[in-house]
């Protein structure tokens, strides 16, 4: 394996070579990394779903399951907002793993094959891998996936991977000691994170992947150490452009390093191709290594808008389901389930919901005056 201690000079280069980390070798000896194709049904499965006033079917379907977090990264749970005082959802309007179970198998129903826990922090919510289980269990989710800061994710991992979690994808912003702990802004160490990603690839919630949020000036000048972390040791590193999600994180476009300028920078000192999408409306985009030695993402939101392939549905914590990211308002499906609806007519308001949507917002961010409306990602889930 590199020695990603030589490479990278950074904290997690200690941790990763002082204990023997998991090591790049073994994980490229499985053979190309390749996700399951979300987009394409199963042999066997029913082709029809559901399309949009766009024609885009709905095959994703992302749900948080909390709007806790014990992060309050600046950029998605400001502290100054969200302090002791922030009146989060109380339980009786959280749903139910059951109410969630009977909104996945109707989406299911309709087309998605990918499932995305999300939060909030998800491994806040008690009994989770309970959920995991439930979800893995309904008839068409091929993908099941978690996106998590990793905090907890040590003591989690392989009873996630013995109820059905397929993979997990781990928030990690910087490799810089004190940036990681500047960005998640509870001085949570670094180690930690590592240690959970470590646990995960141990328990074979393949592929790993990690998520870094770019914003200039703050954690940018890391790109490079994350790119050579991630192909050093089997993960796939994928860079976010920060977002103008919600309304309470200051977002400037000044702060937006543009996908294009990642990769520039990652392929002057590791020299970088494109690659294939995996699956029709895959939101990263990939690079592979020249060498041949793994690949990274960009998902360009913000400069290289992917709208038009967007198959994504979101549920909310307390069931609402926005069909977008930067909506404003969400339909209410909690309120059917809590009176009494039939599994038949949930699939048939979802199917309604979806037929109707229109949504573009990405591709239309220029021409759109600023709004106030829009839900913070905490709670619709990222
Ligand atoms: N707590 C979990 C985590 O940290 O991964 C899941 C929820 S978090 C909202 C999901 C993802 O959204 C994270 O990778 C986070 O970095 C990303 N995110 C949050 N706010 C963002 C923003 N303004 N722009 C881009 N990505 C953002």
């Amino acid at each position: 394996m590199p020695s990603i201690s030589l490479a990278c000079g950074c904290a997690a280069a200690v941790l990763v070579s002082g204990r023997a980390w998991m090591g790049g070798v073994a994980v490229q000896g499985r053979g190309p990394i390749v996700p399951p194709d979300p987009s394409r049904p199963a042999r066997g499965e029913p082709t029809s779903g559901v399309r949009d006033r766009l024609d885009r079917p709905l095959r994703d379907l992302r749900v948080s399951v909390t709007d806790r977090c014990n992060f309050r990264c600046p950029y998605c749970m400001p502290k100054e907002l969200f302090g002791h005082d922030h009146a989060f959802l109380p339980r009786a309007e959280i749903l139910s793993f059951e109410e969630i179970t009977r909104v996945v198998r109707a989406a299911a129903s309709l087309g998605v094959t990918k499932v995305r826990l999300t939060g909030g922090e998800p491994l806040v919510r008690r009994d989770l891998e309970r959920l995991v289980a439930m979800l893995a269990a309904v008839e068409g989710i091929r993908d099941l996936a978690l996106t998590t800061n990793g905090t907890l994710l040590a003591g989690k991992a392989r009873a996630l991977r013995e109820a059905g979690l397929s993979r997990v994808t781990v928030s990690l912003d910087s490799l810089d000691e004190d940036v990681f702990r500047a960005m998640n802004d509870r001085g949570v160490p670094l180690a930690r994170v590592l240690e959970g990603i470590a646990a995960a690839h141990k328990a074979g919630l393949w592929p790993v992947k990690l998520n870094t949020v770019v914003k200039r000036g703050v954690n940018d000048h890391g790109l490079v150490d994350l790119a050579r972390f991630a192909r050093a040791n089997g993960l796939i590193v994928r860079f976010i452009e920060y977002m103008d999600v919600g309304t309470t994180n200051g977002w400037r476009l000044d702060d937006v390093v543009p996908a294009a300028e990642v990769i520039r920078r990652i392929d002057a000192e590791l020299p970088l191709e494109p690659a294939e999408p995996n699956y029709r409306g895959e939101v990263a985009r990939r690079w592979r290594f020249r060498d041949g030695r793994g690949e990274i993402g960009v998902i360009a939101s913000v400069t290289q808008p992917f709208c038009r392939d967007c198959a994504r549905a979101r549920l909310s914590t307390d069931g609402k389901l926005y069909t977008c990211l930067f909506a404003g308002a969400g339909h209410d499906l909690r309120v059917l389930l809590r009176q009494g609806a039939s599994n038949e007519e949930l699939r048939a308001a979802l199917a309604r919901i979806w037929r109707g949507r229109v949504d573009r917002y990405s591709e239309l961010r220029a021409a759109l005056s600023p709004t106030t409306d829009r839900i913070e990602m905490s709670y619709i889930g990222g």
